[in-house]
């Protein structure tokens, strides 16, 4: 292939501007906010596991509190009730009258019973509360944390896109000026070869792959005719003569 040293030049600029615009993709999938938010995605899963497992535990706790609460509640009126009929009076037998004192005792040991059920119900009622309102600051916390992370994450994607846009609009104005069958071959070589296509010779060294071209090379190269595309013998990139070739 033949193409105006010019133009051989020339591709050396559009393969910097693809060489930039490579990094910054690779600047735009390395930005840390990236990684940050994935490991924040992974706390806020647990968190709402959390969440689930705590807001069940105060609600299973509240059902167990009602009914701590109104059996309670059901002895208090029973010996409501028994000490009634004892102020009335209406007790008509002194086998009656004893029956009746014997289930108020009774009755009276057994609300202290509930009465401690229902204390330690709600002591743990108010713990799984306490635990319910930390699991809640935590929420917002991270969900802080999140919003302050993709406030930065897309910050750093505007810069880089900005970046981005005015290289490719260079890219743009470059690649018209080559020739189509040497843009068509260095397209085709930078697919093949990680993204450069082109690379200068450079004091007797291939810039693409950083080998030293023998002497017998570097003579075959300086017999060529000044339009003659050369290729590296070790990577087939696209090898452009510069006055700093060492030819
Ligand atoms: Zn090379």
């Amino acid at each position: 292939m033949r193409a105006d040293p010019a133009a051989q030049l020339r591709l050396l600029d559009l393969q910097e501007l693809d060489t930039r615009l490579a990094q910054l993709r690779h600047r735009r999938r390395s930005v840390p906010q990236i990684a940050e938010l994935a490991t924040l995605e992974q706390r806020a899963a647990a968190l709402r596991d959390q969440e689930v497992a705590v807001r069940t535990a105060v609600s299973d706790l509240e059902r167990a509190q009602a009914k701590a609460d109104a059996d309670v509640e059901a002895v208090r009126d029973r010996i409501a009730r028994d000490q009634r009929m004892l102020e009335a009076g209406s007790v008509a037998s002194a086998r009656q009258l004893e029956d009746l004192q014997h289930e108020i005792a009774s009755l009276t040991t057994r609300i202290a019973v509930l009465e401690d059920a229902e204390l330690e119900v709600m002591e743990q009622l108010e713990d799984a509360q306490r635990r319910a309102s930390a699991v809640a600051a935590d929420v917002t916390a991270l969900a802080e944390q999140r919003a302050a992370a993709e406030a930065a994450r897309d910050a750093a994607f505007r810069d880089i896109d900005a970046e981005g846009t005015r290289v490719a609009a260079e890219r743009a104005r470059v690649a018209p000026e080559l020739p189509a069958d040497l843009l068509g071959l260095y397209d085709k070589v930078r697919t093949d070869a990680g993204g450069v296509g082109a690379a200068a010779l450079h004091r007797g060294r291939c810039q693409g792959c950083q080998l030293t071209l023998t002497p017998a090379d570097l003579g075959r190269i300086r017999g060529l005719a000044a339009d003659e595309v050369v290729r590296c013998e070790e990577c087939r990139r696209i090898l452009v003569r510069t006055p700093e070739s060492g030819l």
